[in-house]
């Protein structure tokens, strides 16, 4: 899986890429993260992304012209690469385009499986008022939204993605149990239940005090009995 992410502060990623888990699945092969500079993608000598809206208004809207040409050099880019898989014995490349904003189709667990399915994923990053209509209508496949707020830019929504959709890569995380167990899966313990949120989680120590008051670990969970305790979780998933 390939994450692309298009976005004028490429920084932001650094420490992202270098995160435990991240990293790991980077260096197994199972993911890679390539970041592009916006700005390298400008026709002009002030490498410009953004300006004024038609009809006035506060604020910059980044422009449609540079958002296409990258995605289009990445797709090109993709076509080669897909070449070489095509040699290794793949078909076909499968590939996804989605822009952040507000107003776009609210992100889910269920969408992050779907894409974990994907060969690659381009992600294009907003700032400022936001991105210019034609690249939600013409160049992207979708436009996403993490939730009902506003955030300064698409670069936390484009981390959220990656760690979602990277957690459901086969070989991703450690045990794969720690996966099917979970909260918003379809298959294992909550949706037996038809519950969606997984029980809550103790460790040591069993007593510990805090503002003066004594918290304890429910005692089910130290019984050792296994039946108990699967009666214990399956009560406690929401
Ligand atoms: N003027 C816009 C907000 C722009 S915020 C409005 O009122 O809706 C600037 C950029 O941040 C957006 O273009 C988008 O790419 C990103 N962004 C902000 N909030 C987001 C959210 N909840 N989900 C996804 N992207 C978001």
């Amino acid at each position: 899986m390939k994450f692309e992410v298009i976005t004028i502060f490429p920084d932001f990623f650094e420490s992202f890429k270098n995160e435990a888990l991240i990293a790991r699945a980077q260096k197994k092969g199972l993911i890679s993260i390539n970041t592009h500079f916006l700005r390298d993608y400008a026709n002009d000598t002030h490498r410009s992304v953004d300006d004024r809206p038609y009809g006035g208004g506060a604020g910059m809207v980044m422009m449609v012209e540079p958002i296409q040409k990258a995605v289009q050099e990445i797709k090109k880019q993709g076509s080669q690469d897909s070449t070489l898989d095509i040699q290794k014995g793949r078909i076909l490349k499968k590939t996804k385009v989605i822009v952040f904003s507000p107003k776009g189709k609210k992100f889910d667990q269920a969408t992050a499986r779907r894409w974990s399915k994907l060969d690659q994923l381009i992600m294009i990053c907003g700032r400022y008022e936001g991105v210019d209509e034609r690249v939600a209508q013409y160049v992207a496949d979708e436009e996403i939204s993490i939730g009902d707020y506003v955030l300064f830019g698409g670069e936390v929504p484009a981390m959220v993605i990656m760690e979602a959709v990277t957690r459901l890569i086969p070989g991703a995380v450690g045990k794969q149990a720690s996966l099917t167990d979970e909260s918003f899966n379809s298959k294992g313990m909550m949706a037996k239940l038809s519950k969606r949120l997984e029980y809550p989680h103790y460790t040591r120590p069993e007593v510990f005090e805090i503002n003066g008051k004594k918290t304890k670990v429910p005692k089910v969970l130290l019984s050792g009995s296994h039946k108990k305790i699967e009666e214990w979780r399956k009560k406690h998933t929401k």
